[in-house]
């Protein structure tokens, strides 16, 4: 059997940087992934459904709320729309219902600053300027000016962008500084191998390290890691400890619970028609990422607000639904819909996106035929939270003449949110975790989880940054341990 100094499942943010950090220290390092190698010119400005879905694996739970994460070599990096931001320090001081921190006692902005700094710099991120900005973005400026509120610009990895809009589809002209052209070519560069279409099934004790059984085509085959990272991002890395839980026994019971979606809730907003520079805004167009992000809210009630850009009219059904509007047919779909809105709002639609410190409400299920479920649980905290944020977002709208409305029902809050985070969060003991400060698994030595999932509470920012953050720390300290 094939044996590696360090076997990682998933090449997302965290799969990629541990990869780079441990074979450019010189671990014999293998990455399998269950998604397909895309060049540049493989990816296309198409907003058809089937061809998102063949770079953006979307889950859908039992009551039919949909989640999205990576399925590419590279991860949920190919398709992400760029903002990149530090976490407040407000946010590492979270608590829970007792009193106990969320992030264990290492974890500050400050203690993570030098992480920041580290990917920051692989990954070509720079502030945009205002010149650089959507029409949806300095519309949004203006409208939260006029509500008496700040707003500043994004943190991008976009180096030379052309602002074509086609971010989520991934970027065809090569200007997104994802995985695939940061991190993923400094390990291979350094040795490691990239097996696409390798699946991970589970993970067994073995020795000192782990067999790892994984799926490529028709076989299923098995390799041995001394070390072994989970990296297969916000659902999956869950799923797969779950999948395997009976080889490891020490599992936490807390594997799969605390699922956050960082407290995203959308909004539809329609602009009043005198605001300036209204004429020449379609909402149809513009960068995905309108590239603006306001704080103003942060310190005192805890969630951040950024506007959408490029809306596609679908998006719109659900709040039609949601609010019975007087002014959209109920029903429409399609291309007449489209028409419609084109016809009616071409000049006055945004959306906007909440993030928010807000609780946990589902848990990653995994049952004995290992079916993947998200069953929703008791959501009041998460109900509170969003009647909370609502007011205050309605509120703003009202001053600055924008009327807003949910842009999904309530009881699909949170649905399409690409923020999964939490499902093996990092804890100082293995009863309120499934990983240590470190990200090794409690009771299992040499087992790691390294992503999306290992961020113990909603962070209320992108999140993409401090799971970066996170990912470089604990290569580092993998590499110290030797
Ligand atoms: C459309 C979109 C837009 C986004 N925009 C932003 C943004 O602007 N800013 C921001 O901060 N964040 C954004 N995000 C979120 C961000 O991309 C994620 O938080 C981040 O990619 C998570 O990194 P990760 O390593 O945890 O997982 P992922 O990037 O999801 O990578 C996990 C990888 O593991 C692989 N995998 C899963 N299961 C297995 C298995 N069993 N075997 C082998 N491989 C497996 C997957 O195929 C995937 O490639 C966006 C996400 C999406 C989808
Ligand atoms: S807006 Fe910029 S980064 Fe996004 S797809 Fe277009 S060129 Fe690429």
């Amino acid at each position: 059997m094939e044996t590696f100094g360090a076997v990682i499942v998933g090449s997302g943010y965290g799969g990629s940087i541990v990869a780079a950090r441990l074979a450019t220290a010189g671990v014999s390092t293998l990455v399998l992934e269950r998604g397909r190698r895309l060049a540049t010119a493989d990816l296309r400005q198409s907003d058809d459904p089937r061809y998102i879905q063949s770079i953006v694996d979307v889950v859908v739970a039992s009551d039919n709320v949909a989640f999205r994460t990576g399925k590419l070599v590279g991860g949920a990096s190919i398709p992400m729309d760029g903002a990149h931001f530090r976490t407040p320090q407000k946010s590492f001081a979270a608590t829970d219902s007792a009193g106990r921190p969320y992030w264990p006692a290492p974890y500050s902005r400050a203690t993570l600053d030098p992480y920041y700094a580290r990917a920051e710099a692989m990954l070509g991120i720079r502030q945009f300027g205002w010149n650089e900005i959507s029409r949806a973005g300095g519309l949004f400026a203006a409208m939260l000016d006029a509500a008496g509120a700040s707003c500043e610009r994004a943190r991008m990895n976009y180096t030379d962008c052309v602002h074509c809009g086609f971010c989520a589809q991934g970027c065809r002209f090569g200007k997104k500084n994802h995985m695939g052209k940061t991190y993923l070519p400094v390990a291979e560069t350094a040795g490691a191998e990239v097996r696409a279409g390798a699946e991970a099934l589970a993970i067994e004790p073995s020795g000192t390290g782990y067999l790892v059984r994984y799926r490529s085509g028709d076989a299923v085959v098995e390799v041995h890691g001394e070390r072994v990272i989970v990296a297969a991002g916000g659902i999956h890395s869950a799923a797969l400890l779950l999948r395997s839980r009976a080889a490891l026994a020490r599992l936490s019971a807390q594997t799969g619970k605390g699922f956050n979606n960082n407290g995203e809730h959308s909004f539809l907003g329609i602009l009043p028609p005198e605001l300036a520079g209204i004429d020449a805004y379609r909402c149809f167009k513009g960068a995905d990422n309108a590239a603006v992000m306001s704080f103003h809210w942060f310190e005192e009630e805890g969630f951040t607000l950024h506007p959408g850009g490029g809306l596609e009219p679908s998006i719109f059904a659900g709040a039609i639904e949601a609010a019975s509007s007087p002014v959209l047919p109920r029903r429409a779909w399609g291309m007449e819909y489209k028409r419609f809105v084109e016809s009616v709002y071409p000049h006055r639609l945004i959306a906007f996106s909440a993030l928010g410190l807000a609780g946990s409400h589902r848990t990653i299920t995994v049952d004995a035929q290992g079916r993947l479920d998200l069953p929703a649980g008791d959501r009041a905290g998460y109900d509170a939270y969003l009647d909370r944020l609502e007011s205050i977002v309605v509120a703003a709208g009202a001053r600055s003449g924008v009327t807003l409305l949910p842009a999904v029902p309530r009881k699909l809050a949170g649905m399409t949110s690409a923020h999964l985070l939490a499902a093996c969060r990092m804890a100082e003991r293995a009863e309120d975790g499934v990983v240590d400060a470190d990200c090794q698994v409690f009771g299992h030595e040499n087992l790691y989880v390294v992503d999306a999932s290992v961020v113990p509470y909603a962070i209320g920012v992108n999140p993409a940054l401090t799971i970066s953050a996170v990912a470089e720390r604990a290569a580092e300290r993998m590499v110290a341990r030797g």
